[in-house]
């Protein structure tokens, strides 16, 4: 109970810093009405400008507790509780909201080489990382899980919409890109309502809509690995793009001076040691970002790089363990935090 309210405490200090940090730095008012629920395993919170009316509020977070309901690991009722708990016995018939997530996981697996792998959930409950029971694993019980690990024995069937895990054991966890498409699905209810401007904001996870009245570019912070959430090191400065970023900070537990994150490599079996301290996408959508940001976490700086590079519209800022920044060409990033330094390749 105790760690649950500081939890919530921690989520509220941090509301206040996002609320404050757009209001500054988007140059709305502070007073902009915004709205903000506990979904999706974080704080989501909405900034509709102008137009914003509370039956848009109620209809995005609606979707979010939606979309929670169908692609949480548990309880057991949702779509991908039930294809967990038929792994290895048969496919499992899913809304296509679902389906459309788990596809796009996958495409996102193959390309990254499995580095992105929505099949590493028995990693993701032996570690435990943020929850109240995170532990270390022995090397034995990491290397029992491994071969349930892998993305290729997902086999999909569009035609029926079912999904099947092909070996007893397996399962999903769409933690890593759920929150990106649920962004996604935020934009297509503003713009239904016709509202020219929008902040979602998904626990860090930024996608700005439309554009600004001064028609001035939005303004994003990327947050500081080892400051608490609000705390930035620089702003990129974007259109009407998302902003989704991977980083040591988000979840984590430290034991004997050793941070464990939650970002877990599919081939070690443990957090991701990338040489990475953070890597932030900025795109279009938000669900590839999601995936992305992961992906490109896991593989490091020079092949996450090269991953970006052979995407169309995908952007990259790296924050290295050195405390160097690289970024991708197309760009426009300012630098405020004068303990980190960008080095261009
Ligand atoms: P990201 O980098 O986007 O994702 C990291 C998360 O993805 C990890 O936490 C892990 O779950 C998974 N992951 C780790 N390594 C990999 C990898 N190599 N490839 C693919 N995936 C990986 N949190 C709660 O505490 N309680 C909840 O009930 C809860 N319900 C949720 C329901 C939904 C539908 C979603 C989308 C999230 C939920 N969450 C919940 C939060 C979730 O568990 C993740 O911790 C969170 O999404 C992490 O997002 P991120 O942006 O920090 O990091
Ligand atoms: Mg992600």
């Amino acid at each position: 109970m105790f760690i649950f309210i500081i939890r919530m405490l921690k989520h509220c200090f941090s509301l206040f810093c996002i609320t404050f940090f757009l209001g500054a730095f988007t140059g709305c008012a502070i007073t902009e009405p915004s709205q903000s629920e506990f979904v999706l395993g974080t704080i989501c919170t909405i900034t509709l400008y102008e137009q914003g009316k509370l039956q848009v509020y109620r209809d995005i977070f609606r979707r979010f507790r939606e979309i929670e309901d169908r692609m949480s690991v548990g309880p057991e009722k949702t779509d991908v509780a039930r294809i967990n708990a038929n792994a290895g016995i048969g496919p499992v018939k899913v809304h296509e909201d679902v389906f459309e997530v788990i596809e796009r996981a996958v495409y996102y697996a193959e390309i990254s080489e499995g580095a992105f792998d929505p099949t590493v959930e028995p990693l993701v409950s032996l570690w435990g990382i943020g929850g109240d029971n995170a532990r270390i694993p022995l090397q034995e019980e990491i290397d029992a899980v491994l071969p349930l690990i892998g993305w290729r024995n997902i086999e999909l069937d569009r035609e029926h919409c079912t999904v099947y895990l092909k070996r007893s054991g397996m399962a999903l966890d769409l933690g890593a890109i759920a929150k990106g498409f649920a962004a996604d699905e935020a934009v297509e209810i503003v713009k239904k309502a016709r509202i020219k401007r929008a902040i979602i904001d998904l626990g860090g996870n930024i996608l700005v809509y439309g554009e600004k009245k001064d028609k001035s570019p939005w303004k994003v912070g990327i947050q500081n690995p080892f400051d608490s959430r609000g705390a930035y090191i620089g702003i990129v400065q974007v259109g009407e793009k998302t902003v989704v970023t991977s980083g040591v900070y988000e979840r984590f537990f430290e034991a004997e001076g050793v941070r464990y994150h939650h970002i877990l490599s599919p081939f070690e079996g443990r957090p991701a040691r990338s040489g990475l301290l953070s890597v932030s996408i900025v795109t279009g959508q938000s669900m590839d970002a999601d995936a992305l940001s992961t992906a490109v976490f896991v593989l490091g700086y020079e092949r996450g790089r090269a991953l970006l590079e052979s995407l169309e519209g995908v952007e990259g800022i790296f924050v290295l363990n050195d405390m160097s920044i690289r970024l991708t060409g197309g760009l426009d990033f300012i630098l405020t935090d004068d303990n980190y330094r960008i080095v261009s390749d």
